[in-house]
């Protein structure tokens, strides 16, 4: 499927800065928004029905699975997570661009349904930065911080599949280079002559 917007996919083991660097992200481009998931999991803390995630019951979720409803889904650590088609479609076919943040499964899905989309991988510097992170984020239990270790390099032996890398040691660095990928999708010569097409006609590169 061909659409005129971008689709940024980020995916990251957890502990290496992913929301925090989408949501910074999103933050200092106007043209970006993220699209809302459905997950089957309860909301933690402060999030919103609507806002973090779109939460149903498992059973909800089945049936979406069953009527074609979702772009991606995964199970992701014993909870179902999924891309709806109402999230997203509208959007990028109306030109603008979207930033999924989700699972390597799911982003291999939209690779297999969007060649033209942009995977971005997010990677710590190295194990013990990230399971200093995993500490400092509260998870506190040798047992849990082990199980999300194992998950971890279950989860970056995939970085090979993607078309970017983002190494967050520092966080404004990460950042930049982030931006600095967005920045260069929009400057294809296919996207600037959709988006700048006066100056293509102007060129006399567009009939
Ligand atoms: P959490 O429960 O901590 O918010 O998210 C757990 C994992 O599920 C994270 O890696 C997150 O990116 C991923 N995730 C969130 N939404 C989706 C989605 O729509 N599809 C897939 N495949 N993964 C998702």
């Amino acid at each position: 499927m061909e659409y005129p917007g971008n689709l940024f996919v980020v995916a990251a083991p957890s502990g290496a800065g992913k929301s925090s660097l989408v949501k910074a992200l999103l933050e200092l481009d106007a043209k970006l928004s993220v699209s809302v998931s459905h997950t089957s999991r309860a909301p933690r803390g402060q999030e919103q029905h609507g806002r973090e995630y779109l939460f149903v019951t498992p059973e909800e979720f089945r049936a979406m699975v069953d009527r074609g409803e979702f772009f991606e889904w995964a199970q992701v650590h014993d909870n179902l997570y999924g891309t709806s088609r109402a999230a997203i479609e509208a959007r990028i076919s109306h030109g603008d661009d979207v930033v999924l943040e989700i699972d390597y499964q799911g982003a291999l899905q939209i690779k297999q349904l969007f060649p033209h989309a942009v995977l971005i991988f997010i990677l710590p510097p190295s194990w013990e930065e990230l399971k200093q992170r995993l500490v400092r984020r509260g998870d506190t239990e040798e047992a849990v911080i082990a199980k999300r270790m194992q998950t971890a390099r279950e989860e970056v032996a995939q970085a090979k599949h993607f078309d970017f890398v983002v190494i967050n040691a520092v966080f404004e660095t990460a950042l930049f280079d982030l931006k600095a990928i967005v920045q260069a999708q929009r400057l294809k010569y296919a996207t600037q002559r959709r988006n700048r097409s006066t100056v293509f006609r102007a060129l006399d590169l567009i009939e």
